[in-house]
């Protein structure tokens, strides 16, 4: 583990590195506890670097066996070493020379899985970001791009399977049990992108014949056994390399393409050049064991590392700071991807709640960062939604601004212009200005500037000078170490729609550019005024959610609930019913429901009860639509005092009314859902499943309900119906006879299926109430949980503390209690997943007085521990600052 140095990166430090090294020759003799890695590198040193520059290579807790240059062995006294780094002190005076190191690593005690790891018998790397540090001594940053050949050599019983990246050339016997395996990769990458995986494991093959006639032989790799789960993922790819090919004419470039699915993995997936790496949770699905969301994932998360092939490793980052670059760009590729697969609509609206979900309370806290950042103290910490999600929102908007013709050849111009280099964020926005000729000066502020702007809007409407004005003022608050912002370029896509529902006319506009139904905000206030509107319009605006800020419109709520019948942006439709709800269910968290409010909440149900019936709308929309605001939505909206339970409350009553006042509507409609036809996980079936099992969550209120969701459970033919009924009866008849059947019942079914319990962990570590922390304490010693295992340690106790508002933020501190153990036990095993966990609490200071205290009291017990990792001490002092 590595300890916190205190050290600080910055972006203005950048500095070219004085060598280079062209080829990157490695062998790997592998054994679980003494696998030998000898890497011959050639390295070069730049034109402009004095002879007397000593080369200063990376290392993370390496044992060097042997160094050698030119062939001749290193005396120690040449040698510096530290814990994390090699010097050699004088190098050759020849500008060219060859280094060879021997180190020895021990794969299979590693269990922060990052380097060269073990398991499931498995030998599998992750290098991404500081990982290859931990194999060889290396210039271990992304601007150093090297042809890799990799040679692995094992025992066949152990491993009979050898994959590294690119292609395959060469491969032997080498007696005594022993054989090997070479591979080249002639594109230069940097060494994040290296991977390895040995062992004995199962393949799905099959191939893709590229735009231009090349064949592409396919593999995914998963446990044995495990094969026909790999179908969909399979399917998947497939789609994927074709949608590159058709929307941004990109092909695939090596003659193999191959994917392995891992059990114990720190993140989703890994884009290793033609050797993707897979938290197996992303690739194995059938039916009986993958919910409609899973199959989502599988599509978008192997669309999302195969789409990296050019948004990030043949042009990668110039260094950790321009990480956006890759996943920014590569989140908004792998959203437009599903969003043809799938229904746009509903794509972006589950797009929008991900990210009010997770980005927006980053920005509003105390982890708050610009999507490119200036500093970090550890870069696994990075790895954040401001840079993933709000980074493919300011993709998204430069497609807005430029129109879709001029954004592709933006984008042709930068795979043209940088292929085969290490970029920018301003190299990323210069192709566009080049492609479009426009400015985008005031733009990147998206890229430098933490927080989400706001945007205040009123309007008015003079009939008789038929004149409609928008006053908009935008502001950004202050985030940690940026209290003066400056002022933002928000595309804002409006619509101005009449009484009928049809778009009003408007003859000429002042006070802003507008263009294509685009407001083009860029300073603090503008006063918009549209001539020749002679009725009073309904305004739509954010439509699509053209930029990723939050809105304060002072709007009639009849307005509203027009909106929400008519509008015929489908977010902006969905947008409106949304805040619908959240104003009445904040309005009685607060108390402050009046009679006038009481007639809102019966038009709300009624309007409820309307849209689930509205055929011409699709099933996954009106699923969302029906779905209330999440108890964590609602405090984020609220801000700051807040008292969990008392959100619990409301929302539970809200919930309550809604059934209530439609029950027949809501249980034929249901009825009316039932699947008859066979399983298919596409989109259009999905959706009904959503929707049917969106009014059981209702009608399981109402009496009978335990009942009706005992039936939904036992006749379920497919997981997304079971995992749901079993939600629906732990979460609202805790305790109740129904409810421990299914329990029990589910465990018996899957208790060996490690994945499908994560579901029941899941479900468990989120029922709401004061117990479940200690059911949760309880679980950790169930035989299928593993604390070193990200999977179960993310479905457990990760779903406790970020998806159980009133059970983790007990009044008592037991939550929180709970959450300095866990984190402090995960820590020892694995710093980059309890680092993780540890943001659950970045929104402490918006909790009421009480419960911040304990919090704060929680967090410090982290902080005062010795010797803690760089990753949580960066997140716990920061989140404590
Ligand atoms: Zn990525």
């Amino acid at each position: 583990m590595r300890t916190d140095t205190g050290q600080v990166f910055r972006l203005e430090d950048y500095r070219p590195t004085d060598y280079l090294i062209p080829r990157t020759d490695l062998t790997f003799r592998l054994s679980p506890d003494a696998t030998r890695v000898t890497a011959v590198l050639t390295i070069e040193r730049r034109e402009a670097t004095a002879t007397s520059a000593p080369l200063v290579l990376d290392g993370d807790g390496l044992t060097l066996k042997r160094i050698e240059i030119d062939g001749k062995s290193v005396e120690q006294a040449d040698l510096l070493m530290t814990p994390d780094q090699l010097t050699i002190l004088q190098p050759p005076a020849a500008r060219v020379f060859q280094l060879t190191m021997e180190t020895e690593l021990a794969p299979a005690g590693n269990e922060a899985l990052m380097g060269l790891y073990r398991s499931s018998n498995v030998y599998c790397t992750q290098c991404e970001a500081e990982g290859f540090r931990r194999i060889t001594y290396f210039l271990d940053r992304p601007d150093i791009l090297s042809v890799y050949t990799v040679r692995i050599e094992a025992l066949r019983d152990e491993a009979p399977l050898l994959l590294s990246n690119g292609n395959p050339v060469d491969k032997g016997d080498l007696g005594d049990g022993w054989h090997y395996a070479g591979w080249h990769d002639p594109f230069p990458k940097p060494s994040y992108l290296f991977a390895l995986v040995a062992g004995n494991l199962g393949k799905v093959a099959d191939s893709f014949v590229t735009q231009s006639g090349r064949n592409v032989e396919l593999g995914i790799y998963v446990e044995p056994g495990k094969e026909r789960l790999a179908g969909y993922a399979m399917d998947a790819l497939k789609r994927s390399m074709k949608w590159d090919e058709e929307k941004f004419g990109r092909e695939y470039d090596l003659d193999v393409f191959n994917i392995v699915a891992v059990s114990d993995f720190n993140m989703g997936a890994m884009e290793n050049k033609g050797l993707n790496v897979f938290n197996d949770k992303y690739v194995l699905a059938d039916r009986e064991t993958a919910t409609d969301a899973d199959f989502a994932n599988i599509e978008a998360i192997i669309a999302h590392e195969y789409f990296h092939n050019w948004t990030g490793n043949r042009i990668t980052c110039r260094d950790w700071f321009q990480l956006c670059l890759k996943e920014g760009l590569t989140v908004f590729r792998d959203h437009e991807f599903s969003a043809d697969q799938r229904s746009r609509a509903v794509k972006r609206i589950a797009e929008v709640r991900t990210l009010r979900a997770h980005q927006f309370p980053e920005d509003q806290g105390p982890l708050a960062h610009p999507v490119r950042p200036r500093r970090y103290r550890e870069i696994n910490n990075f790895y954040t939604a401001t840079v993933y999600e709000k980074g493919s929102e300011v993709v998204r908007m430069i497609r807005t601004i430029l129109g879709s013709d001029a954004f592709r050849a933006g984008m042709d111009l930068y795979f043209e212009r940088h292929d085969g280099e290490a970029a920018t964020i301003e190299d990323f926005i210069r192709v566009f200005e080049d492609a479009s000729g426009r400015d985008l000066s005031q733009f990147s502020l998206w890229y430098h500037q933490a927080g989400t702007p706001n945007l205040t809007v009123s309007s008015k409407h003079n009939p008789v000078a038929r004149e409609f004005t928008l006053e908009i003022e935008q502001s950004v608050p202050p985030t940690p170490s940026e209290s003066r912002k400056r002022l933002m370029h928000i595309p804002l896509a409006f619509g101005l729609i009449g009484a009928g529902g049809e778009p009003v006319a408007y003859s000429g506009v002042e006070g802003a550019s507008v263009e294509d139904g685009v407001i083009h905000i860029r300073k603090r206030r503008h006063i918009v005024r549209f001539s020749g509107v002679s009725e009073r319009p309904a305004l739509s605006l954010n439509r699509g959610f053209s930029a990723p800020v939050t809105l304060s419109v002072e709007q009639k709520a009849d307005d509203q609930f027009f909106l929400a019948r008519h509008d015929s942006d489908a977010f902006s439709r969905w947008q409106a019913f949304n805040t619908l709800l959240t104003d009445t269910l904040i309005a009685a968290v607060r108390h402050t429901l009046d009679s006038k409010q009481h007639a809102f909440a019966r038009r709300l149900t009624e309007l409820a009860g309307d849209i689930a019936g509205d055929e011409t709308l699709e099933p996954a929309y009106r699923a969302l639509a029906l779905g209330l605001p999440g108890e964590a939505d609602i405090a984020r909206d609220m801000g700051k005092n807040i008292d969990p339970d008392a959100i619990h409350t409301a929302r539970e009553a809200l919930a309550l009314a809604i059934g209530s006042a439609n029950q027949g509507a809501f249980s034929s409609l249901y009825d009316s859902l039932a699947d008859k036809a066979a399983f298919s996980p596409d989109a259009t079936s999905a959706g009904r499943r959503a929707l049917r099992n969106t009014l059981l969550d209702y009608l399981a209120l109402l009496p009978g309900g335990a009942a009706l969701a005992a039936e939904h459970f036992h006749s379920a033919t497919n997981m997304t119906d079971r995992a749901a009924a079993l939600a629906v009866l732990a979460h609202r008849h805790h305790g109740s006879h129904e409810a421990t059947t299914a329990l029990a019942a589910f465990e018996t079914s899957y208790g060996s299926d490690a994945l499908v319990m994560d579901k029941w962990f899941q479900i468990q570590a989120s029922v709401p109430g004061q117990q479940t922390v200690e059911t949760v304490r309880a679980l950790t010693s169930h035989p299928a949980f593993s604390m070193s295992n990200p999977n179960r340690v993310r479905s457990l106790i990760g779903t406790f503390f970020s998806a159980n508002q009133i059970g983790f933020h007990r009044a008592d501190g037991e939550g929180y209690r709970f959450f300095s153990r866990m984190v402090l036990e995960v820590e020892k095993r694995n710093p980059q997943v309890a680092a993780r966990l540890a943001t659950a609490l970045r929104s402490w200071r918006s909790l009421e007085p009480g419960r911040q205290a304990k919090a704060r009291e929680a967090l410090l017990a982290i902080a005062n521990t010795e010797n803690l990792s760089a990753d949580l001490r960066d997140i716990v002092e920061r989140t404590l600052a």
